[in-house]
């Protein structure tokens, strides 16, 4: 089987900072794991950070996914949290090309992964708990490339993060569980979160 690409399709209009740590990250890891990473529908107004062009193996494309793929359609499995099917390690050997919604996480989630859905992609589901694109990445190439069935990933579900001596703020998504069995978080986004929830916190005054 072809190396694996992972793709996804970015659905806002902006690249903000959250956006842009977990696109660095995904590109990192992808590279790491020797896989591809795409970034599509990227609007040509948009300006790219370097660090994430200079990714070897990162491409971006203006273009849409089903324009990309619009021969070979079967080669793409979109992950979906709505998915009949979970993600199971033979779908490695179905698939080659595996899909992820652009999106920040938001919590209720809005299912904007719908946008995806519609085009009809066959599609899988990667457990009841919603996940950050880096997180969905990550534990999709883990099931894919590493061969471990998604029951057996370690998660930390729902992570409290302590911003300062009086804060926390409780993150609503499930994240895998590094070696030091803290969540896996691309580098940089703590310090986002807390510099955030502190903007936040300050504008109630
Ligand atoms: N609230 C979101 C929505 O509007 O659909 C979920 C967005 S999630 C932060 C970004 C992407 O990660 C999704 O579009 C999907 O591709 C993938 N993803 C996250 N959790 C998932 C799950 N449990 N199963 C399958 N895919 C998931």
């Amino acid at each position: 089987m072809a190396c694996k690409t992972y793709i996804v399709e970015h659905l806002d209009d902006e690249l903000g900072p959250w956006s842009e740590l977990e696109y660095l990250t995904i590109a990192k890891e992808s590279h790491q794991a020797g896989a591809k990473f795409c970034l599509s529908s990227v609007p040509s107004t948009l300006v790219l950070p370097a660090a994430l062009k200079h990714v070897p193996g990162f491409t971006a494309d203006e273009r849409s996914v089903e324009t990309l793929y619009a021969e070979d359609r079967t080669r793409v499995c979109l992950l979906d949290p709505s998915a009949k099917k979970e993600l199971s390690p033979e779908d490695g050997d179905t698939f080659d090309v595996f899909l992820f919604g652009g999106i920040l996480g938001d919590d209720p989630p809005r299912d904007r992964t719908s946008e995806l859905r519609k085009k009809g992609f066959e599609g899988r589901r990667l457990g009841p708990k919603q996940m950050t694109t880096d997180t969905a990445v990550r534990v999709a190439r883990l099931v894919v490339q590493e061969k471990i069935p998604l029951d057996n990933i370690p998660y930390v579900d729902y992570p409290e993060l302590r911003i300062n001596k009086n804060e926390s703020t409780v993150m609503p998504f499930r994240y895998v569980k590094g070696e030091n069995g803290e969540s896996i978080m691309p580098e940089g986004m703590l310090d986002l979160i807390k510099k955030d929830s502190e903007k936040d916190f300050g504008d109630l005054f």
